[in-house]
C-alpha cells in the first residue's frame, strides 16, 4: 500500500505547477494506474479479514467448469497479449462443487491469474475439473518460470513473492495464494503446489463433496 500511495504523492507534487499538457497527461495516467493498484491491494486485504473473520460460508451447489471457464475468460486478454494459450479440458458430465461463489471465484480466478502472469510468451496453460465421489479437484497448470523449492512453503504467506525484481515489473502484491489459501481452508479443502524452476507449475485444490459445519479457520 505504501508504494502506489507514495507514487501518488509524487505524481501529486509533480502535476503542481506543470502547464504542459502532455506532461499533464502522463502524471495523471500513472495517478490512476497506481490509484487502481491501491485499490485492488484494499479489495485483497479487506477479502482476507473477512475470511479470516469466519463469517460463515454461504455455500451453495456451483458448476465447477463453469467457475474455471469464467476465471479462464477474466485473463484472456491478458493471455492473448503474450500469446498465452488457455485451454480448459472438455468434460462430458457436469461437476458440482458446494461453496461460496464469490470466494471460490476469486480463489480460483488468483491461480489462472497467476499461471498466465508467470508463463513465457507463447506459454501454455492447463485447467482441469476433476469430480469423483470424495470431492471435486480444480488444477491449473502452466509451463512458466517455475517456483524453486525453498519457496514453495512460503508462496502462500502474506506478501511473499519469490523473484521481487520480476514480481514488481509484473505488478501485484503478493496476496494472492494466500487468499486461495484462505478460500480454500475456509471450504475445508487443501491446496498443493508442484513445481520445476524453468518448466512450470502445477496447483491443486481439492474441495470436499459437502460443507460441514464451517465458519472460522484457526
Ligand atoms: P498478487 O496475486 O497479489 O497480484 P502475486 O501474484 O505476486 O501478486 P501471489 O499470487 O500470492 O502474489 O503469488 C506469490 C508468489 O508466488 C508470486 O510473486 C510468484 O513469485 C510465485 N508464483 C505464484 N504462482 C506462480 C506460478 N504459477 N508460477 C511461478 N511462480 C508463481
Ligand atoms: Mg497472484
Amino acid at each position: 500500500l505504501k508504494t502506489p500511495v507514495g507514487a501518488m504523492a509524487v505524481l501529486a507534487d509533480a502535476l503542481t505547477g506543470e502547464d504542459d499538457s502532455e506532461m499533464v497527461q502522463r502524471l495523471v495516467g500513472r495517478m490512476v494506474f497506481e490509484a487502481e493498484r491501491a485499490a485492488r491491494t484494499i479489495d485483497d486485504l479487506l477479502q482476507l479479514t473477512e475470511i479470516e473473520l469466519g463469517t460463515v460460508i454461504e455455500a451453495v451447489p456451483l458448476d465447477a467448469v463453469a467457475l474455471l471457464s469464467t476465471a479462464a475468460d477474466r485473463v484472456r486478454h491478458s493471455a492473448s497479449e503474450r500469446s498465452v494459450e488457455i485451454r480448459l479440458v472438455d468434460r462430458a458430465e457436469p461437476v458440482t462443487v458446494v461453496g461460496e461463489p464469490r470466494q471460490l471465484a476469486s480463489a480460483l480466478g488468483n491461480l489462472v491469474e497467476n499461471a498466465v502472469k508467470y508463463s513465457e510468451v507463447g506459454g501454455r496453460v492447463d485447467l482441469a475439473v476433476d469430480g469423483d465421489g470424495d470431492g471435486v479437484a480444480f488444477t491449473v497448470t502452466d509451463d512458466g518460470v517455475g517456483i524453486p523449492q525453498r519457496d514453495v512453503e512460503r508462496i502462500f504467506e502474506r506478501f511473499y513473492r519469490v523473484d521481487k525484481a520480476r514480481s514488481r515489473e509484473l505488478g501485484g502484491t503478493g496476496l494472492g495464494l494466500s487468499i486461495v489459501k484462505h478460500v480454500v481452508l475456509a471450504h475445508q479443502g487443501g491446496v498443493s503446489v508442484e513445481s520445476r524452476p524453468g518448466q512450470g507449475s502445477t496447483f491443486s485444490v481439492r474441495m470436499p463433496v459437502q460443507l460441514g459445519e464451517v465458519s472460522s479457520i484457526e
